[in-house]
């Protein structure tokens, strides 16, 4: 067994330190505190046993568990992100330990009355008798996604202190920079070498999955004429009124609010205008990708007729991919998936398969050649005040990773 207060001491030692990402830098990392972390994962990585253990000049760092069979196991890999998200402050992170939770409000801080409260938080009742870590009502946790980091090291650590334990090669892979978009850009795949990884980035326990929307970002620039609006008869363009029947033109309930599962969506995230230009900024999301591109067609269509209507390039949208949907690298290999779920189930967790209404470094990482679904990381209420993370729920996720290496070592390629 894995022991509570092992992984207690060892995650708090991560969350304390601030590795806040910086969406207004060009660097990788881009936030040089980042190195705080990546290089004490390092040393740590090497001091448990771990070989090959690199860390490279954009803080990405890899490490090996060598096979401990003598026939040929596909190579499996783990991955997570040591950045947490800059929607809240990850400065002076004070974990506070709960144990035997009883299922009633928690103080995370009296004297700014923040209470993390299973009236709103009703998940919370899932774990009623264990034993939770909150903030203190001031910072994030930043369980997303060190305890991911937590669960990987611990669990490498205790295969190399189980050697009965039989499995193939593993690779370890730790990134700055997931919350800002970019884990994956500089992550190097060939370098890495595994046939498959997945990410402990996920939320609740149980949860597996591996499939994510297809993601556009477009951006409509509407061209007025101001004229003075005494004299504008006939003459001014006002581009507003334009955006606004573009707006108007997409369909109402396709949208965030009004959508959920496998429903795709336009959100308009952001209006800027004046008479002389307005301009939309939309995500389109979508998990089927015939849909999605269909989508696309949509705007350009709604771009062209309006355009026909008002005068040549009134409107000029530009629409950009951003990531895809996971599942169609996925499915092929769904063994992989297989796996996970196997790993669960004979661990009496309930895999909870579902479909990300967003996207994920595996994502991204699938489409660069390494299939990468997401696994739980226990964590909930991700990026605010009110993070916490069960640690009986990082044990688990401890263990499905131990678990999975020896499944794969047992089905030989
Ligand atoms: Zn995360």
């Amino acid at each position: 067994m894995i022991s509570k207060d092992h992984i207690i001491k060892r995650f708090t030692s991560y969350v304390t330190i601030d590795t806040e990402a910086d969406p207004n830098s060009k660097s990788t990392p881009s936030s040089a505190k980042q190195w705080d972390l990546a290089n004490k994962l390092a040393e740590e990585l090497k001091a448990i046993g771990m070989e090959d253990v690199t860390i490279d000049d954009n803080a990405y760092i890899m490490a090996t568990l060598p096979s401990n069979v003598d026939y040929k196991v596909p190579t499996i890999g783990f991955i997570s992100h040591f950045d947490t998200s800059p929607d809240f402050t990850g400065a002076n992170v004070k974990p506070q330990i709960i144990e035997n939770y009883d299922g009633k409000d928690i103080v995370l801080n009296e004297a700014e009355d923040i209470v993390l409260s299973p009236d709103y938080f009703e998940d919370l009742l899932l774990y009623k008798g264990q034993t939770l870590i909150t903030t203190d009502g001031t910072t994030l946790l930043g369980a997303d996604d060190k305890a991911g980091v937590c669960e990987i090291v611990s669990a490498m650590e205790y295969l190399i202190n189980h050697p009965k334990i039989k499995h193939g090669k593993i690779r370890v892979g730790f990134t700055p920079d997931e919350e800002i978009g970019r884990g994956a850009h500089k992550f190097d795949v060939e370098k890495f070498g595994a046939d498959w990884a997945y990410t402990m980035d996920g939320s609740q326990i149980g949860e597996l999955e591996y499939e994510n929307f297809n993601a556009a970002g477009a951006v409509v620039k509407v061209k007025g004429k101001i004229v003075h609006p005494g004299y504008a008869k006939g003459k001014m363009i006002n581009s507003m009124y334009i955006a606004q029947e573009f707006i108007n033109s997409l369909p109402r309930f396709e949208t965030p609010e009004h959508t959920e599962g496998y429903e795709g969506f336009f959100h308009l995230c952001g209006i800027t205008g004046k008479v002389e230009e307005t301009v939309l900024e939309y995500i389109i999301r979508d998990h089927d990708r015939e849909h999605f591109e269909a989508r696309k067609e949509v705007m350009e269509k709604l771009t062209n007729e309006l355009n026909s209507q008002y005068g040549k390039e009134v409107i000029v949208t530009e629409i950009k991919d951003q990531y895809y949907n996971m599942k169609e690298k996925v499915e092929p290999v769904k063994h992989i998936v297989d796996i996970a779920e196997e790993a669960m189930k004979q661990l009496n967790i309930k895999p909870l398969i579902k479909a990300i209404r967003g996207g994920t470094d595996g994502s991204q990482l699938s489409y660069m050649g390494l299939p990468c679904p997401n696994i739980f990381a226990g964590g909930h209420n991700f990026h605010g005040r009110y993070e916490y993370v069960p640690v009986e729920s990082m044990i688990k996720a401890t263990e499905v990773i131990c678990k999975i290496a020896e499944l794969t070592a047992q089905k030989k390629s």
